[in-house]
């Protein structure tokens, strides 16, 4: 048996195209439109946060007063601007923009709760009727951290596991019944084994996530992943996780809460 750490690699996140960007900008929302682009995106905190503001400020033709002519005066800083749609609760801008993360070394009681949450998210899975483990690879839940047992029960369905193996001649097999052998063989092996997953998800599912997930009577793996997530979120779009509060928990994850829930 392996012991492994669970991990998150944040793989991919919405950019802008921004001559395209400037050109909409300047033809529809003239020169107001233009001085803006001109004005934000150089001090702009994110790509993705911008599309977020462009979106939201579309609504409105609010990039500039003049434009709309029911508008007299605008938020003009993004912070600002941001946090108002957090207030109001407008936060299906928030799904214009997505993030993408590498969950690796993760069990299958990680994944089957992940999948749980729908909306706004697209899941690749590794196949464990596809791929054959070379050996078991297990993160230790604190509580279990120096239970011998847990170890030894685990090590003993790895070894029963490859002698049932060995007893199938792979190299002879065609691919379909390699995959049916595969699969049933798989049903020896504990929900705590380590796989990975890819998950995408726009921003206002991932502070739904975050939120559900890192609540101290969520599962622990699931909360550490999703601590790292909120983490990582909050440093890299400081304006739409702006009211994200981290709490310490005594095992040394971290509960994040919103100011605002329901966006
Ligand atoms: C601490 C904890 C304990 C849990 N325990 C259990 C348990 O014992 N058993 C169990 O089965 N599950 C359990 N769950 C899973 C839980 O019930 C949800 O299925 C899961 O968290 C997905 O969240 P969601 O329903 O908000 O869905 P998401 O897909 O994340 O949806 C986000 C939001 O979109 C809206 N939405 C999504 N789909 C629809 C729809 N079809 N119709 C209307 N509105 C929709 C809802 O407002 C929803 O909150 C637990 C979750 C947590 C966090």
């Amino acid at each position: 048996m392996k012991k492994v750490e669970p991990k998150v690699y944040l793989i991919a996140e919405t950019s802008l195209i921004k001559e395209n960007l400037e050109r909409m900008l300047s033809d529809h929302a003239d020169k107001i439109g233009k001085d803006w682009y001109d004005s934000t995106l150089p001090t702009a905190s994110s790509q993705g946060e911008y599309l977020i503001e462009v979106a939201g400020r579309m609504c409105y033709e609010s990039y500039g007063v003049g434009l709309n002519p029911n508008v007299t005066k605008i938020r003009g800083a993004s912070k600002e601007y941001l946090e108002n749609i957090l207030k109001k609760g407008d936060g299906s801008i928030l799904e214009h923009a997505t993030c993408t993360f590498a969950f690796i070394n993760v069990s299958r009681v990680f994944t089957h709760e992940l999948v749980r949450h729908r909306a706004g998210t697209a899941i690749s899975q590794e196949s464990l009727r596809y791929v054959r483990p070379k050996e078991l690879s297990l993160w230790l839940p604190p509580e279990m951290k120096d239970e011998k047992e847990f170890v030894e029960l685990i090590e003993t369905i790895e070894t029963k596991y490859k002698n049932l193996e060995k007893k199938y001649d792979w190299d002879k097999m065609d691919f379909t019944l390699k995959k049916t052998l595969t699969s049933a063989l798989r049903r020896i092996l504990p929900d705590g084994m380590a796989t990975n997953m890819i998950w995408t998800a726009n921003h206002r599912t991932i502070r739904h996530v975050i939120t559900m997930r890192t609540s101290e009577y969520a599962e622990v793996e699931i909360r550490k992943v999703f601590d790292e997530v909120a983490s990582q979120m909050k440093t890299r779009y400081p304006l739409i996780y702006q009211d994200l509060e981290r709490t310490s928990l005594p095992d040394g994850t971290g509960s994040w809460k919103p100011k605002h829930v329901k966006v």
